[in-house]
C-alpha cells in the first residue's frame, strides 16, 4: 500500500541540495518512506505499491510554502492591482471585506486553496476576514494551512477616513480575543507596528507562547508606517518589536519593504523570518531589500500576498526585483529562489524538521512538474533549477500531493469539483462587489490623503 513515484528527476532540497537524475520516492500514508534511485526502489516497492507514477520527463519537487497571504482578498482582484499600498489596504480591501459575509469568505477562499494547490502550493499562512470559514475552507481543500487574525488598536476607519492614527486599548483586546479564539495549526498575527502599540504586541507573545503557536505582522509595507512607529512609540519598528518581546524564531515579518538596517540587525539577532512578496509589491513599484536582509542574516521565504496564488510567477518575479535592485544578472542564483520558495518558508514555520524537502521521514508534500514542454528543453543536469526558476509555469504542475493525499492529479484538482467552486465563488463575487460600490464611493468623497 503506497504511492510510488518512479523514473523522475527528484530535485530533494535535502541539506546537501542532492538531485536525482533518475529517482523515485515511495510515500507510504502522510509520510516519504525513502528517496533514492528508481532501479534501487523499484526493487523495494514497486509491487506492494497501490500507485505507480511513470514519472519520466518530470521533476518532483518539495511542495511549495506561500508564508504570506490573505486567501479570502482574492475577491478584490483587478479592482487593488492599480493602487498603492495605502489605498488598496485602507481605501479598497477594507471596504469589500466589510461586505463579505463568512460564506463568501469560504467560497472565496476555497477557490484561492485550489488555484495554490494547482501551482504546487502546498503549505500556506493565511488571514483575513471570517477566518473561522476560511479554515474550514483549507481544511475542505486539503491544503497545509497556518491560519491568523490580524488584531490592532488602532481605529482603522479613522486612519482610512481621515489620515489619523486613534489608539483604542479595548479595540486591540477585542481582536486578540478572536484572534486567539481562531487558533488552530497556527499562528497569532499582528496587523502592523503603527497600528498594535508594544503593549498589545506583548499581550500578543505572550498569548502566543501560552498557545506555543508563533507569531506574525505586516511589516513595513508603506512608508508611513515606520515613520508613525517613530513618531508613537519612539522606536522604529525592529526595536520597537524586540522591546515589546514580540520576536523571536518563531516571527514571521510580511513584506519588509522598507526596514532599515537597524531592522534587519535587530530581526536578523532575533533569528526572525520575512515573507518577501515580490509580485504584490511590484506591483505597487516596490521592491524589497531581500539582497541586504538575507547578507544580514535573517531568513527570507515567499509570499503570494493577495490576488496572486501562481507561485511559478511569484519565485520568477522574485529573481527579477532582485536583480534589479542591485542591479547584478548573476545574483541570486536559482538555487536560492527554490529555497525561498521551500526548505526556508518551512524554516519560517518552525517545520523544516517535517517539511520542506524530500527527505525519508518527512511529510509528503510532493510537486510533480512536466517537464515534457518546450520551455523546459533542452534539459540537462546542470539546468534543471535553473529552468524551474526562469521558467516554470503552473500550467504544468500535473500532480500535488499533501500529507500523502493526491489533491492535483493530471493538472485537475480533484479533491472537489473545481467547476462548482469557481461558480460560487464568482456568483459571491459578484454580490460583494455590488455591496462594497457603495461603500467606496462614500469612501473616497471623504478621504483625505495619506498622513
Ligand atoms: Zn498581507
Amino acid at each position: 500500500m503506497g504511492l510510488f513515484f518512479k523514473n523522475g528527476i527528484v530535485v530533494t532540497m535535502s541539506p546537501d541540495r542532492e538531485i536525482i537524475w533518475d529517482g523515485a520516492v515511495y510515500v507510504e500514508g502522510d509520510r516519504i518512506v525513502e528517496v533514492g534511485d528508481t532501479k534501487q526502489l523499484s526493487q523495494k516497492y514497486e509491487t506492494e505499491a497501490e500507485r505507480v507514477v511513470d514519472a519520466s520527463r518530470r521533476v518532483l519537487l518539495p511542495g511549495f510554502c506561500n508564508i504570506h497571504c490573505h486567501s479570502t482578498l482574492l475577491i478584490c482582484r483587478g479592482r487593488a492591482e492599480d493602487a498603492s499600498n495605502w489605498d488598496a489596504i485602507w481605501g479598497i480591501m477594507g471596504s469589500i471585506a466589510e461586505a463579505m459575509t463568512p460564506e463568501d469568505a469560504y467560497m472565496t477562499s476555497l477557490l484561492a486553496h485550489v488555484e495554490m494547490l494547482k501551482s504546487g502550493i502546498t503549505s500556506v499562512v493565511d488571514s483575513g476576514i471570517h477566518m473561522m470559514r476560511a479554515g474550514d475552507a483549507a481544511v475542505d481543500s486539503g491544503i497545509r494551512a497556518w491560519l491568523h487574525e490580524n488584531p490592532r488598536d488602532a481605529d482603522g476607519a479613522k486612519i482610512r477616513d481621515y489620515g489619523v492614527y486613534e489608539y483604542d486599548a479595548a479595540a486591540g483586546e477585542k481582536g486578540l480575543k478572536s484572534a486567539v479564539e481562531l487558533v488552530y495549526k497556527c499562528l497569532l498575527g499582528a496587523h502592523a507596528t503603527d497600528v498594535c502599540s508594544p503593549d498589545l504586541l506583548r499581550k500578543i507573545r505572550h498569548e502566543a507562547d501560552r498557545l506555543d503557536v508563533g507569531v506574525t505582522i505586516h511589516l513595513c509595507q508603506n512608508d508611513i508606517e515606520p515613520k508613525q512607529c517613530k513618531k508613537a512609540w519612539g522606536d522604529w519598528p525592529g526595536v520597537m518589536m524586540e522591546k515589546a518581546g514580540f520576536l523571536g524564531r518563531d516571527f514571521i515579518g510580511g513584506h519588509g519593504i522598507f526596514v532599515n538596517e537597524e531592522d534587519i540587525e535587530v530581526m536578523a539577532r532575533n533569528n526572525c523570518s520575512v515573507s518577501h512578496n515580490p509580485l504584490i509589491n511590484a506591483k505597487r513599484a516596490h521592491i524589497a531589500p531581500v539582497s541586504d536582509m538575507m547578507a544580514g542574516g535573517l531568513n527570507v521565504g515567499l509570499g503570494s500576498d493577495n490576488m496572486f496564488y501562481d507561485f511559478l510567477e511569484v519565485i520568477k518575479t522574485a529573481q527579477v526585483v532582485w536583480r534589479l535592485r542591485v542591479k547584478d544578472p548573476t545574483e541570486p542564483p536559482p538555487q536560492t529562489l527554490l529555497e525561498m520558495a521551500t526548505i526556508n518558508g518551512a524554516k519560517a514555520l518552525r517545520m523544516e524538521q517535517k517539511i520542506g524537502s524530500l527527505e525519508a521521514g518527512k511529510l509528503a508534500d510532493i510537486v510533480m512538474m512536466n517537464y515534457n514542454r518546450p520551455r523546459y528543453t533542452p534539459l540537462v543536469e546542470e539546468n534543471v533549477v535553473s529552468n524551474l526558476v526562469h521558467f516554470g509555469s503552473a500550467s504544468d504542475v500535473e500532480m500535488t500531493v499533501v500529507g500523502g493525499k493526491v489533491l492535483v492529479d493530471d493538472f485537475k484538482y480533484v479533491a472537489g469539483d473545481e467547476q462548482v467552486i469557481i461558480d460560487n465563488a464568482q456568483q459571491c463575487g459578484q454580490e460583494v462587489w455590488i455591496k462594497a460600490k457603495e461603500a467606496w464611493a462614500k469612501q473616497m468623497s471623504r478621504r483625505v490623503s495619506k498622513p
